[in-house]
């Protein structure tokens, strides 16, 4: 049976605006975790909680949903996330001729609910229809609004996949992320000496001094079309007869190239310690990964299987890189290759996020003829 024939628009509609008014911002994930395990348990699925609540300080854990299949293939993740940006509460989902939004007094939560909805319409359909598949694991993360704390608190051993597919991208359906930058964060202490400003300022070194010197022969903002960088913060001083003696900088470096991260990172570093250096005063600088870069090789077969599944949908795949990072990021630096497809949500993070009843419902099908593409074809990687 064709999984896609089976697609039930209304249904998923109705789950999909049940699961947006189960408010969830970041480790308050539990309702939607419940409502997620109601449904898999009607279907006859487990949904495992695993042990993250202790680790992100939230009230539930990442859910893992494993659904049987042919078991000569691998195992194939697919993964959403549950938690949602504030305001994130008393979500009241309105229904337009071809839209939904919220009332505007919150986010919608399309990023990431409209990629649960989609999976567990996919759950609907496969367990009504069966089908040849392979054995898949459903992994729905919390907290990767905050730090994709959920998926990195998710135990690589508890899953069996050889790879997989993200649904928590923007853009137009079709936009297939296959490439993220690594991010690292920098927080330095630039370390001057305090004086009398009027008395004896000779006496003193001004961190602000110190600090203005080095940034200003500091490299950042965009360094090229892989890396980025930016000094968010600035703090110190504390009155106007007082050498400042302390200045803390919060900064951060993004690149698609691990080697040029490195690089960004060691010029950042080098230039507060230098300039530390020149006025005998001393920088300390410590940086942070906060998540690795991952890109998916041209010849992936994750591509090919994309390809096919959008051709059947009359959906023209873009493959590119994304801004920032997200969940397939840190599921991929932990040794499963994945892609993140766009799901159609729009102006996320944002009191008028939308998304098209269409899209919504092309997602879901996208999702049940990729299921469908790699039953048919043997995908190894
Ligand atoms: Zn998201």
């Amino acid at each position: 049976m064709d999984a896609v024939a089976s697609i039930d628009r209304e249904r998923l509609i109705a789950d999909f605006m049940t699961l947006v008014a189960i408010g969830s911002p970041s480790r308050d994930e539990a309702n939607v975790a419940a409502y997620i395990r109601g449904v898999a348990e009607e279907l006859g699925y487990l949904a495992e909680e695993d042990d993250a609540a202790e680790i992100v300080g939230g009230n539930t854990g990442n859910l893992i949903i494993r659904v049987p299949g042919d078991s000569t293939k691998s195992t194939v993740l697919m993964m959403a996330h549950m938690d949602t940006v504030a305001p994130g509460h008393g979500v009241q989902p309105i229904r337009h001729a071809d839209r939904i939004t919220s009332d505007g007094k919150t986010i919608l939560g399309a990023d990431d609910k409209a990629g649960i909805a989609g999976l567990l319409h996919m759950l609907r359909v496969l367990s009504a229809t069966g089908g040849d598949h392979p054995p898949l694991e459903i992994v729905f993360t919390v907290c990767e609004e905050v730090g994709l704390q959920g998926v990195k608190a998710l135990d690589r051993r508890q899953l069996r996949a050889s790879y997989g597919f993200v649904f928590d991208s923007g853009g137009p359906l079709g936009f297939v992320v296959t490439e993220g930058p690594a991010q690292a964060k920098m927080e330095a202490r630039v370390q001057g000496r305090a004086a009398h400003a009027g008395l004896a300022p000779e006496k003193g070194v001004s961190a602000i001094v110190v600090a203005a010197q080095a940034i200003s022969e500091m490299r950042v903002g965009r360094i090229n079309e892989r890396t980025t960088a930016n000094i968010g913060q600035i703090r110190g001083g504390y009155a106007t007869n007082i050498v400042c003696d302390l200045v803390e900088l919060s900064a951060e470096a993004r690149s698609l190239s691990t080697e040029e991260l490195r690089v960004q990172r060691e010029h950042m570093t080098q230039v507060l310690q230098h300039a530390a250096a020149r006025h005998g005063v001393t920088a300390e600088v410590e940086w942070q990964e906060s998540y690795p870069a991952f890109s998916l090789s041209e010849d992936s077969p994750l591509r090919r299987v994309v390809k096919q599944a959008m051709s059947e949908l009359g959906i023209t795949p873009v493959f590119g890189p994304a801004g920032s990072g997200s969940d397939a990021s840190v599921i991929s630096g932990k040794g499963i290759p994945v892609l993140n497809l766009a799901i159609g949500y729009q102006q996320i993070h944002t009191l008028e996020e939308w998304i098209s009843l269409d899209d919504l419902c092309l997602a879901a099908e996208l999702m049940l003829r990729i299921v469908r593409v790699i039953g048919e074809i043997d995908v190894r990687v």
